[in-house]
């Protein structure tokens, strides 16, 4: 088995045993196998063992590589997880399943603009600051319920879920508390939240959605906006 293979069936039986061990239903936690940076022939060892569930950071880098591999795969399911800028909504919403990072008045407005003139629809996610740090995008937790009553009544998007990228130099887990709590008083569904090094304590805290790059395809290069932690562009 290639080591991505390997890596994957690992991970997988993490999950189910988290999913045991906290009480969840079997197969309540959903898989995304984040491949940012991996070129498309280290991803289809991936693909080849059965996972469908991707997240991208970047737009241009994925419309570089996925349109060929959902030739061959026409049922991957392709998420975006990285910040997203307004002038890039267009074809973020031709090209995702799902948008994990949905953050601001001026972005829900660009998407619901091209979800209305395409038809296409990617399922939405809010992303949470839930650390209010500066450099990080997504909405403060105090102004999370503003926000998405914005997104239903005066953008006409339905919201699905919430997203979150704990402070790395904090304990994760009451970030995960605080994106739980803002779900279930808001009605919402999915939690995105869990990465390679605490998706454990993610399910346990009721994630829908881990998002799993390192522990699936290895140490990645430093990208700039990654060891400074990813500025976005208003
Ligand atoms: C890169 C990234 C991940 C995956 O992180 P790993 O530590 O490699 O598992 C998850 N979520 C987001 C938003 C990311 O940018």
């Amino acid at each position: 088995m290639p080591e991505t293979a390997q890596n994957l069936a690992a991970i997988r039986s993490a999950i189910a045993r988290a999913e045991r061990d906290f009480g969840r239903e079997p197969g309540a936690v959903q898989l995304v196998a984040v491949s940012k940076t991996v070129p498309a022939d280290g991803i289809l060892p991936a693909l080849q063992a059965g996972q469908r569930l991707f997240g991208e950071n970047y737009v241009q880098e994925s419309a570089a590589k996925w349109p060929a591999l959902r030739e061959r795969f026409p049922d991957a399911e392709l998420h975006l997880i990285g910040p997203l800028q307004s002038n890039k909504a267009r074809e973020a919403v031709s090209l995702f399943d799902v948008i994990h990072s949905l953050d601001r008045p001026s972005l829900a407005k660009e998407l619901a603009k091209e979800i209305d003139r395409t038809g296409r629809a990617p399922r939405l996610l809010v992303q949470v600051n839930t650390g209010d740090e500066p450099q990080k995008g997504g909405v403060s937790p105090a102004e999370a319920d503003a926000f998405l009553s914005a997104c239903r009544d005066s953008y006409g998007l339905p919201i699905a879920g919430l997203m979150c990228i704990p402070p790395s130099e904090d304990l994760p887990s009451p970030h995960f508390g605080l994106l739980g709590q803002i779900a279930r008083r808001n009605g919402l569904e999915l939690l995105s939240m869990g990465m390679s090094g605490d998706f454990e304590p993610a399910i346990q805290l009721g994630a829908t959605h881990v998002r799993i790059g390192t522990a699936i395809f290895g140490a990645r290069a430093p990208k700039a906006d990654e060891t400074r932690g990813a500025i976005r562009s208003p």
